[in-house]
């Protein structure tokens, strides 16, 4: 089957996925495809009392299911048998994401599904390794710390990533033994109800997995209120979680996660291999179209090499190919909304009028959909917007540097701290920079992910609190009990 397809001609499950089966939901939310700005569907609003439904399927889910107490492998089997269906649907997983998000349907497949079916499997191998402890005590006793799941939790992601930002909730929370109501953007919600469709096809009991529509101030707010919600879980602006911290602490008390923005510097020192340091920055600003929370949108280079970085960049830059995300030919994102489109745009001028240089860019692109073409601006205040606020767009500030400390200096972000990223071939001053940056993950010569899920993610500051991947995404997905045994 060719990759391209047609967008109006595909099925759009738009309704809550709940106890294994969509529920009839009226449509409330216009949504507007990015690539060719058409309103086609309407994604409907679950209020309190669908959360509280939801949350009781997950409840009844887990006591006749016996998901926790089962023996761990099978959890294992399950969630092993589910990314083997993530990835013999591919193609479909892929067309469900590509008509609503910017995501292009080649990178779909080759990227996100891919790394969302082996996230799978990575959280999977933890249910039958991963324990509790035997901790020493006094002899008279015998100590323990115990490990448990913590029943239902709740999950919120967003619309930059829809595929893996769900990989990443629903792998640790199902392989730790719980059962958990997500709430997608209420933009891209369908590849996340296929995804858990497929787990109910793969033989996960029905109920761990329900998939609840809606926005923020109704749907995400009741998810968080909800007594019955145990742990929270969050990927999203920095405002969103500051509200949903908030909104936890005038209901209760329970332990959160929170992914959050971001406005990632890219160091660049004279010595570094600049071939290889503008392939890296190009890429991670013109990725999604910047629309990344690790997105490096601020390159912090030593005077030396100011001007051959430029011209890389600027070459890069140009060999853009933007299309609508569901033609395989296209590479280059549109932009998720007008709205969105308008605020860089806005964020853009503002600091070209205050007196930055747009070396590229600088507009949105002459065709249908929101596209915005890779901008670089130069000269640009350290106080304007275009290099404090997270844009979310193609949009790359440069600054240069005499000495590491003023490099240092420059990177370091009042309040965000999720990435950085430095090139040199100097080890020593690798592990030196490395060990001053505040950012929960630092980059050393390159500028993405690896598909190495063992590495945790999250951030300094307002960046967010805890870590999603890794060992710390299970362990945040099990609560422990001390236990002392008099002997
Ligand atoms: P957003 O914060 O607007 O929305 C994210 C999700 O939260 C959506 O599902 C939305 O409906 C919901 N939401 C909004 N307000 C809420 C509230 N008060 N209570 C509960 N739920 C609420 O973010 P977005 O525009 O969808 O995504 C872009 C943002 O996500 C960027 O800031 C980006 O940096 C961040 N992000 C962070 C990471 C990370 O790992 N740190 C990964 C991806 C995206």
């Amino acid at each position: 089957m060719p990759l391209s397809f047609d967008p109006d001609a595909i099925p759009l499950p738009t309704s809550h996925f709940v106890d294994g089966a969509y529920l009839p939901a009226e449509g409330v939310l216009p949504m507007r495809r990015p690539s060719d700005a058409r309103d086609y569907a309407a994604c409907p609003v679950a209020d309190a009392d669908l959360i509280d439904h939801a949350v009781h399927a997950a409840k009844s889910a887990l006591k006749t299911s016996g998901w926790a107490s089962r023996r761990p492998r099978e959890r294992t089997n399950a969630m092993h048998r589910w990314a083997d269906l993530i990835e013999a649907e591919a193609e479909t997983l892929a067309r469900l994401e590509a008509v609503s998000s910017t995501r292009p349907i080649g990178q779909l497949i080759q990227g996100d599904v891919a790394v969302t079916a082996e996230q799978i499997r990575f959280f999977a191998e933890f249910a039958d390794k991963e324990g509790s402890d035997l901790v020493p005590t006094g002899e008279e006793g015998l100590g323990m710390v115990m490990s448990e799941p913590y029943g239902v939790v709740g999950a919120i992601t967003p619309w930059n990533f829809p595929l893996s930002m769900a990989g990443w909730k629903l792998g640790p929370a199902l392989a730790a033994g719980n059962a958990i109501v997500l709430k997608p953007s209420e933009m891209t919600p369908f590849s996340t109800l296929y995804v858990a469709e497929l787990a109910v096809r793969a033989g996960i009991p029905a109920g761990l997995i329900n998939i609840v529509l809606g926005d923020g101030p109704t749907t995400g707010q009741a998810i968080t209120a909800h007594p019955e919600i145990s742990k929270v879980s969050f990927t999203g602006s920095t405002a969103a979680g500051s509200a949903i911290m908030a909104n936890i602490a005038r209901t209760g008390v329970k332990p959160m996660t929170l992914e959050l923005g971001g406005k990632s510097p890219q160091i660049v020192f004279a010595d570094a291999d600049l071939p290889l340091a503008a392939d890296a920055i190009a890429n991670s600003i013109l990725g999604n179209a910047g629309q990344a929370c690790v997105a490096g949108s601020r390159v912090i280079v030593e005077n030396a090499v100011l001007e051959p970085l430029i011209l890389a960049l600027k070459a890069n830059m140009a060999s853009i190919r933007p299309g609508p995300t569901w033609d395989a030919a296209s590479t280059y994102s549109p932009i998720i909304s007008e709205r969105q489109l308008n605020r860089i745009d806005g964020i853009t001028r503002a600091a070209v009028d205050a007196g930055a240089e747009c070396l590229t860019g600088g507009h949105r692109l002459d065709r249908k959909g929101y596209f915005y073409a890779p901008t670089l601006l130069s000269g640009v205040a350290a106080t304007s917007p275009a290099v404090t606020e997270e844009i979310f767009g193609p949009v790359l500030t440069v600054q240069s540097f005499h000495d590491e400390d003023e490099a240092l200096a420059l990177a370091d972000h009042p309040t965000y701290g999720l990435a950085a990223g430095l090139f040199t071939r100097d080890l020593s001053r690798a592990i030196r920079v490395t060990r001053k940056l505040q950012a929960g993950t630092v980059w050393v010569n390159r500028y993405s992910r690896s598909r190495d899920h063992i590495l945790p993610t999250g951030g300094y500051k307002h960046s967010g609190i805890g870590k999603d991947l890794g060992r710390e995404a299970y362990h945040a997905n099990r609560k422990s009990k001390s236990v002392l045994i008099n002997l």
